[in-house]
């Protein structure tokens, strides 16, 4: 029996990872949606090879090259967010979640509505709006599966246990491209310092978001969501290797470490055919050869976007999408080269303390509405403290 899948974000890292196990398996899955944004030509040239039912750019001004792209191929197009959640509605037993950004939320609910497993690897989802996604999959008998290493990680430590014997979760970080740079150095650091990482072939966007550790910021926020543990049971520990992808830890003292190379398809592979295992094509580590795993304590003055996820947590509401939208538009102006690397984590902690004192915004109801209203009046008032920053 064939199984209908959708990627969202097929163009990116992750979607293009998950293709990459499709198409090994071609005649054991029927591709129902691919989407993408200003890649056409890639998201084209996929859903043809794969016979996708539709291929969908997010930006509608892309629309006239996708559908040309597509002439004759039988694949039909179309653009623009409404259409991203008209293609994730679409019925489909498996669901890749990889659009980069709160723009994933609206499409992955979209899809836990029609009942479809969803592969979760934009943790956005989980950080902006987490009570709610859980509470779209409980509703409509869909599922979530992690597909954040990290998570995918302590998911799979926890099979046959009972969360009532974790006494904590421990969540590894590389360190980023910076971990090993003079603080005061960190201010002068450019783009393209930034979007390398040390062990883990990424998009540029959380790569950056790794140097920053905002990555491990939003991880943090993820586990607290996906699994509801305590924020104090959760630890974040620098692992250079990058080979432990996270432990948990129980009461009688035991720890359970998930270990293996840094390949995203073992994670992806792992939620794309659970609940069984089967052959994934991952390198097998060789232990003799790796010879020793190393760890450190997180420094907080490098790394100050953990200690904003801790107030987050702390918070709860819709404190994530502040943290999630105001890093988003912090990053963006990065990327552009109008703030330092640096001047990030102040502006984020800015919209937070202002948006977080604003009269019952954070403690609004979680609906769709009410998070991407928060997301947008995040953003715009990044904007406003970097303009006053600016000066
Ligand atoms: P990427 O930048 O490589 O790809 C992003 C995808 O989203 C592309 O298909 C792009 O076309 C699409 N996209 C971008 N903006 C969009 C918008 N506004 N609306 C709709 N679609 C849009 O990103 P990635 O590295 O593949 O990461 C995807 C998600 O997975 C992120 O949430 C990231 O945090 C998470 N993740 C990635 C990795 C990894 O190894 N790359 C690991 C863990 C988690
Ligand atoms: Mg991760």
């Amino acid at each position: 029996m064939t199984r209908a899948v959708t990627i969202l974000g097929a163009t990116g890292s992750i979607g293009q990872n998950t293709i990459d196990l499709i198409a090994r398996d071609a005649g054991a899955y029927r591709v129902v949606a691919l989407t993408g944004a200003g890649n056409v030509a890639q998201l084209a040239a996929d859903a043809i090879r794969l016979r996708a039912e539709v291929a969908v750019t997010a930006d509608p001004a892309r629309y006239a090259d996708l559908k040309a792209a597509l002439a004759g191929s039988g694949v039909a197009a179309a653009a623009g967010s409404d259409a991203l959640t008209e293609a994730a509605s679409r019925p489909a037993d498996w669901v890749m979640s990889a659009i980069v950004g709160s723009a994933g939320l609206a499409p992955g609910l979209a899809a836990l509505e029609q009942g479809a497993t969803l592969a979760l690897a934009n943790k956005e989802s989980l950080v902006c709006a987490g009570a709610l996604v859980l509470a779209t999959a409980k509703a409509h008998g869909g599922r979530l599966l992690p597909v954040d290493s990290e998570h995918s990680a302590v998911f799979q430590a926890l099979v046959g246990e009972d969360m009532g014997a974790v006494e904590r979760v421990i969540i590894t970080a590389s360190g980023g491209a910076f971990r090993d740079w003079p603080v005061e150095a960190l201010e002068h650091a450019t783009l393209a310092e930034a979007s390398s990482h040390p062990n883990w072939d990424m998009g540029q966007r959380i790569t950056i978001d790794s140097a920053s550790m905002f990555n491990k910021a939003l991880e943090l926020i993820e586990t607290r969501e996906y699994f509801g543990v305590r924020p104090d049971q959760i630890e974040t520990i620098i692992h250079p290797e990058s080979l432990i992808h996270a432990i948990v830890g129980f009461n009688d003292g035991a720890l359970m470490a998930h270990v293996g190379p840094p390949d995203m398809r073992h994670a992806i592979g792992y939620a794309l055919h659970w609940p069984e295992r089967r052959r994934l094509p991952v390198a097998r580590l060789d232990l003799a050869q790796v010879a020793s795993l190393t760890f450190r304590a997180p420094d907080p003055a490098r790394y100050p976007a953990l200690r904003l996820a801790r107030e987050v947590m702390d918070r709860g509401g819709l404190s994530g999408a502040v943290f999630n939208a105001a890093k988003e538009r912090a990053l963006d102006a990065f990327i552009a080269g109008r703030i330092r690397f640096t001047d990030m984590a102040a502006v984020v902690e800015e919209v937070l303390t202002r948006l977080q004192g604003e009269s019952g915004l954070v403690d609004a109801a979680m609906t769709l509405d009410n998070v991407m209203q928060t997301d947008h009046l995040a953003r715009v008032r990044a904007d406003q403290v970097m303009a006053e920053r600016a000066g």
